[in-house]
């Protein structure tokens, strides 16, 4: 395997690159290991996060910013597809230990901030980081990645979808070169829910993933292209560098860094 460095990734760099440039932010890309529908790979949602990050990271590492991104966390919470083969659920209880010990860690070498770039809908870490922010006196700040720019999303995609839909089959295509496509893919239906009052507005409740999508996928990559990708994945990057440089910058005492 040939192995390409590259200066933002936590995985390339030694002591001494560290020694040489600190980092003031750190990055941590958590995803999921999940079907996506029958054409995109079980680990899509983490090749994301770490591929969005590492370039937005160096992007911003190229105007100023001092950022290190972590290797990415593996696991999301699947609890609602375990009836699938090899899907991995991590449990919430383990989130909570996993990400302590990451902000622990980070503390004890005097890092302060950390964003963190989540990939997976099924991830919920608002009130983890609440708790931790608290505790530690650490900047935590979180990016749902499939929550930024929303406006553009709309510009480039027909039906974006939220799992192995049109947004992240394109998405998949660019960083794949290509090795991915919808030939095998279902259109990502959903059967609604048949107790009628839970399909409105407001009221929730897990979907059981194979019964509600029996694709395994939530709508219908079939407009998905490598370019739509390639323009998404560019201006995600643009954008998340702007926040890590500016979270790299940010001071003690500057509102909500206290
Ligand atoms: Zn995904």
């Amino acid at each position: 395997m040939i192995m390409k460095k590259r200066s933002s990734s936590l995985y390339d760099l030694t002591y001494s690159d560290l020694k040489a440039n600190p980092p003031k932010v750190v990055i941590l890309p958590w995803g999921a290991t999940e079907a996506h529908n029958q054409h995109l790979p079980y680990g899509s949602d983490v090749i994301q996060a770490y591929e969005v990050a590492v370039e937005s990271a160096a992007m911003a590492n190229g105007s100023g910013a001092e950022s290190v991104v972590l290797p990415p966390v593996p696991f999301g919470n699947n609890a609602q597809q375990l009836d699938q083969f090899v899907t991995i659920h991590l449990s919430t209880k383990t989130a909570i230990v996993l990400l302590e010990d990451v902000v622990k860690s980070l503390t004890a070498q005097g890092i302060g901030k950390l964003i963190l770039v989540n990939s997976h809908g099924g991830n919920e870490f608002k009130p983890i980081i609440r708790d931790l922010q608290n505790q530690y006196r650490v900047l935590i700040v979180l990016i749902d990645l499939y929550k930024m720019i929303p406006d553009l999303i709309s510009e480039i995609f027909d039906v974006p979808g939220d799992h192995a839909g049109e947004l992240e089959t394109s998405l998949m295509m660019y960083l794949s070169s290509g090795k991915f496509s919808t030939n095998k893919a279902g259109d990502g239906g959903r059967i609604p829910f048949a107790i009628d009052s839970l399909n409105k507005s407001g009221i929730w409740t897990p979907r059981p993933w194979t019964k509600s999508h029996p694709d395994l996928g939530s709508g219908n990559p079939a407009a998905a292209t490598a370019e739509k990708g390639e323009k998404y994945f560019n201006a995600l990057c643009s954008e998340l560098s702007k926040v890590i440089t500016d979270i790299s910058d940010a001071e003690k005492g500057e509102i909500p860094y206290l």
